[in-house]
């Protein structure tokens, strides 16, 4: 093409097309003719000479060719690279995705698992992935997670459930399945409640150590779950049990049954334990309507057969009663003991000797007048006392008030003795020992002024710390007696070890002895018995001449009783002291 321009004018000679010709002028005008891409290359590639470059006149000869057939093979390769990208990435995405998926979806179905285990859910099956080696092992730990927690779990909803030494029932699990029974109105006959304790598993476990109370205490177990496979079971103490017995029959039979299948000797090595129990029955179809209402009143039914040595007690409104009005009498008693208002005396009751001597002796009793209730007996609340860890207090209290009498007493140009009554508890605590001495020596009183009673069952309950610190006590210049002679267990043979210097015989004994040839038969044969150890012997409950006089006549040292004097308030006792000899010899 051939242009030439002059003042804005232009003509064009070409062997191009029309538009063509100007377009590849165009173009060269526009600088570049193509780029590397197809749509922003020209239609023509040119090259231009100019002919002539003057004022006004301009020629300029264009050589062009088609941009399109020279760029044809390499626009195709483009194409083709363009396509092979997308297919090649749409063929990554698509593998990708495969592959992800692959991935996520095990983890995805694990994480499922895991929000099931973590909801408690131990049972769901953890399938193994293969294809994927460390997904496999994840999913195996999965599996060891889920039986680890699983047994933890079940382990501790056991323990949490069951007492772990005896694998029963615990009280608290009991009282849920008992529930859940008396929910279901199938068993229309209704249950016995049973409250099961082993009599005297204190003694068994002090005798024969702790490990051989556990095994006794397994041996109940067994027999429980042996006869009463299908029902509730528990042990809801150290030497309680409970158990729950369908009424398949009268209520009476169903308890000598379980007493047969309790009872008998317990074989531990060489040793044969005798287990004895005692019941508490509460019936649910009278006794209440849930379980630990139930639970409750077989063990107060139970708490009153302990104390009565009953083998069976049923519940009845009245127990309860008794015992709110025993819980509320303790609570008074505690008032008592800290408060001023002087419910609480000392009453000394004389004993008197038939050998010649002026020295009078007393035992002190305990005397309680409740501000509403009056007198109640010792015989009760004593126990009642005991049982509630009240006793030291009670004993402590009875001695500072003796020591006090005593110091007046002697202030007064009169000499006695006085004996004190001690429970097991107190024999437990050998800081008691220490403080009586103190006791006297604050008050400059010798040790002959106080002596002390002891039952045998009270001694045995905890034998060795006991006669250790009645071998101090004797140590110490003081009598030491053995009370209620004659109604306990321990055996002769044991007196021989025993630090005692006195047997009181039991009032059972006494009370009748001029009618009754028993009791005389045990009497004398005690005095005899006495006799060989060197032991002193004092005779409680004399209440006539008769007993009096055999008493005296079978060489009974002492005598104390109804018939000398009756307990008496530490005011008559010094007109007692200044109106009677302090022996039956200088009666003359
Ligand atoms: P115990 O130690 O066997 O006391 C003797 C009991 O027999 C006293 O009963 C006494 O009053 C009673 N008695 C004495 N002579 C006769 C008699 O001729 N005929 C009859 N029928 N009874 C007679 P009490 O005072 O009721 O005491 C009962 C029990 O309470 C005592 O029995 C003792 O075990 C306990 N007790 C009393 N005071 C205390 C105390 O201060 N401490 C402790 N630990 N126990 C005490
Ligand atoms: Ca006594
Ligand atoms: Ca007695």
């Amino acid at each position: 093409s051939f242009i030439a321009r002059r003042n804005g004018e232009s003509v064009i000679i070409s062997t191009l097309p029309p538009v063509a010709a100007e377009m590849g002028a165009m173009q060269d005008a526009a600088g570049r003719a193509g780029g590397n891409f197809y749509f922003d290359r020209a239609d023509l590639v040119s090259r231009d000479i100019t002919l002539r470059e003057g004022n006004p006149l301009v020629v300029k000869a264009y050589l062009s060719l088609s941009a399109r057939e020279a760029f044809l093979e390499f626009d195709l390769l483009q194409v083709q690279i363009f396509l092979i990208s997308i297919v090649a990435i749409v063929a990554i995405l698509l593998i990708g995705r495969v592959g992800a998926q692959r991935l996520s979806t095990p983890l995805r179905q694990l994480a499922k698992k895991a929000a099931r285990i973590a909801e408690g859910d131990f049972k769901q099956e953890i399938q193994e992935s293969k294809s994927i080696a460390e997904i496999g092992e994840l999913s195996r730990a999965f599996v060891s997670m889920q039986q680890g927690l699983a047994e933890r779990e079940e382990k501790i909803l056991y323990q949490s459930s069951h007492d772990v030494m005896t694998g029963l029932y615990n009280r608290q699990f009991a009282i849920t399945r008992l529930d859940q029974l008396l929910a279901d109105t199938e068993n229309s006959a209704g249950f016995l409640a049973v409250v099961i304790n082993v009599r005297q598993f204190k003694l068994i476990n002090e005798s024969f150590g702790h490990q051989i109370g556990d095994l006794c205490l397994m041996e109940v177990a067994h027999r429980l779950w042996r006869h009463y496979p299908d029902t509730i079971a528990a042990r809801i103490a150290g030497d309680e049990f409970f158990l729950v017995i369908p009424k398949t029959g009268g209520a009476n039979e169903l308890l000598l049954q379980l007493e047969n299948h309790l009872s008998g000797e317990c074989q531990i090595d060489s040793l044969q334990i005798s287990l004895r129990f005692s019941f508490g029955v509460a019936d649910s179809s009278r006794d209440g309507d849930s379980a630990s209402q139930l639970l409750e009143r077989a063990s107060i039914a139970q708490d009153r057969a302990r104390r009565e040595q009953d083998a069976f007690v049923f519940y009845d409104h009245r127990i309860e009663e008794e015992h709110k009005k025993r819980i509320l009498l303790l609570n008074d008693l505690k008032g008592a003991l800290s408060g001023e208002s002087e419910q609480l005396h000392v009453y000394f009751q004389p004993k008197v000797g038939f050998a010649d001597t002026r020295e009078y002796r007393f035992e002190a009793l305990l005397r309680w007048i409740h501000p509403e209730q009056g007198f109640v007996s010792p015989e009760y609340f004593i126990p009642l006392a005991e049982q509630a860890g009240l006793i030291t207090r009670i004993t402590d209290w009875v001695i500072e008030q003796v020591v006090l009498h005593l110091a007046d007493w002697k202030s007064r140009g009169l000499t006695a003795s006085v004996a004190i009554n001690l429970s097991a508890k107190d024999l437990a605590r050998p800081g008691i020992l220490d403080l009586i001495t103190l006791l006297l020596e604050q008050h400059g009183l010798p040790a002959a002024a106080l002596s002390f009673e002891i039952t045998e069952s009270d001694i045995m309950s905890d034998a060795e710390a006991a006669i250790a610190l009645l071998h101090r006590f004797r140590g110490q210049g003081f009598d030491v007696a053995i009370d209620d002679f004659g109604t306990g267990y321990s055996s002769l043979s044991q007196l021989k070890h025993m630090p005692v210097s006195e047997l009181k015989i039991d009032k059972a004994f006494v009370l009748n002895l001029d009618s009754s040839t028993d009791d005389q038969i045990i009497v004398r044969s005690t005095l005899l018995l006495a006799r060989q150890f060197n032991l002193k012997v004092v005779a409680e409950g004399v209440e006539n001449q008769q007993s009096l006089s055999l008493l005296q006549q079978w060489g009974c040292h002492w005598i104390q009783g109804f018939y000398l004097s009756k307990p008496l308030p530490a005011r008559d006792i010094l007109e007692w002291m200044a109106s009677k000899p302090a022996s039956l010899a200088n009666a003359g």
